[in-house]
């Protein structure tokens, strides 16, 4: 038997190639509105898809503990630099897989078990490791959690210092995954400071927007400052941890060795190529655009008589209340998949439904504006969104057969960034 490895995916595995062929037709097809999704341009691609995926290179840039770090040591400089250039950070570690270990790093970092964590609760638009009871970060630490005001769908900053003062966190996580608003860093800077709490800005949805200029920064707020970098930053899937000086080696040695081994060096040349391209006029376009598409995905729902939670969105983020409409979350996202539309269901705040089968669907303007679609785009899609709700009430398939159709052919004419031709 041959020792040379088959080069060519279409060769030596047909049925995982024919099955990333028919991922590549459905993003291309559908009208992707999950928030927290994206679309990477063919560079990005590119470097995720290299041999750096060889390498092992546990520790960092000059402190290795393999050799043959020639190259390696260069790819995550470079990376860290155009990090710390494009937040205006001190520090930042390009090392973590994920978000959620990069969130687990910064309680190894500050917390020991049993400590209190204070964070925006799931279900009012927070994170699982912002100490929800389900997460390690809920079971192993003490987990307090604000919510948002009934009558606003907003945080009530009043409500976060009460309980910050009542509780006494040593660290407090902003920034969430069903928040529609702009999140007030400097207020949680000033409770964190009052009751000597450490500031933690997880900004994993808004990451682009911050770089791009369309929301405020944490930078000079938040003492640590987490982040994905597959989502409106438009990398390939990982995170960040950025801080001050003071608190860098802290951070480094919870992500390693603290929490890791060998960082992942293909997704760490991703990072660094996303970065590059997130530090251009371009890409500062790209982020106002992606807020002017969620401001008329709003005003079209809105005007078709749906209940947006907050009343409406200063980000790339929408959150629908469905309950006005008689349908349940699930119900709907499953018949606008049918029809080409994708996004998820989502727990509204104060939902009276079940979190496996809520009242809302939460919709992000990130990977359509990606595709080139503009805010006259938005409402037709409104419109469609509008059609097959109401197809869906009244069991009429042929009805949601009919937007399907117009969706693809509508999709199809957007160029797929990462896609010949
Ligand atoms: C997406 C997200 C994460 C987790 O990221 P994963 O890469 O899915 O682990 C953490 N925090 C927030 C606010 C997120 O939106």
């Amino acid at each position: 038997m041959s020792q040379h490895l088959d080069p060519d995916l279409r060769t030596s595995d047909p049925q995982i190639a024919s099955l990333v062929d028919a991922e590549n037709a459905r993003q291309r097809d559908s009208v992707r509105l999950i928030a927290s999704e994206n679309y990477v341009s063919a560079a990005v691609l590119e470097a995720t898809g290299t041999v750096l995926t060889n390498k092992y290179s546990e520790g960092y840039p000059g402190k290795r503990y393999y050799e043959g770090q020639q190259v390696i040591d260069q790819v995550e400089t470079l990376a860290i630099e155009r990090a710390k250039a494009l937040f205006g950070v001190e520090h930042a570690n390009v090392q973590p897989y994920s978000g959620s270990p990069a969130n687990l790093a910064v309680y190894l970092a500050f917390l020991a078990p049993g400590d209190t964590v204070m964070g925006m609760a799931l279900p009012a638009g927070g994170h699982l490791t912002h100490g929800w009871s389900v997460s390690a970060t809920g079971k192993w630490f003490r987990a307090v959690q604000y919510g948002v005001r009934k009558e606003t769908g907003r945080v009530d900053m009043d409500e976060v210092r009460e309980l910050a003062q009542a509780e006494r966190p040593k660290l407090i996580f902003c920034g969430g995954t069903a928040i529609p608003r702009t999140i007030d860093f400097p207020a949680f800077a000033e409770i964190a400071h009052e009751v000597g709490a450490v500031l933690v800005a997880d900004i994993a949805h808004i990451a682009g927007l911050v770089a791009g200029g369309a929301h405020p920064t944490p930078v000079g707020h938040a003492d640590v400052i987490t982040t994905t970098t597959h989502k409106t930053l438009r990398g390939p899937r990982g995170a960040m941890i950025m801080s001050t000086a003071e608190h860098a080696k802290a951070l480094d040695k919870a992500v390693f060795p603290g929490l890791q081994g060998g960082p992942h060096n293909h997704t760490t040349a991703a990072i660094a190529v996303a970065l590059q391209e997130a530090s251009t006029e371009d890409f500062r376009r790209y982020a106002h655009a992606i807020v002017d598409n969620a401001r008329a995905l709003a005003d079209g729902l809105t005007a078709r008589g749906f209940n947006l939670v907050s009343g409406g969105t200063d980000n790339h983020l929408l959150l629908v209340d469905l309950e006005n409409k008689s349908i349940p979350g699930k119900q709907a996202a499953r018949a606008l998949d049918r029809a080409g539309i994708e996004l998820n269901y989502n727990t509204v705040p104060f939902d009276p439904r079940k979190p496996f089968d809520p009242s809302g669907v939460r919709l992000g303007t990130a990977a359509v504006t990606s595709r080139g679609m503009d805010t006259g785009d938005m409402d037709r899609v409104a419109g469609w969104i509008d059609q097959v709700i109401d197809a869906e009430k009244a069991g009429d398939d042929a009805g949601v057969e009919k937007v399907a159709a117009e969706v693809h052919e509508f999709a199809r004419s957007f160029p797929m960034p990462g896609l010949p031709g």
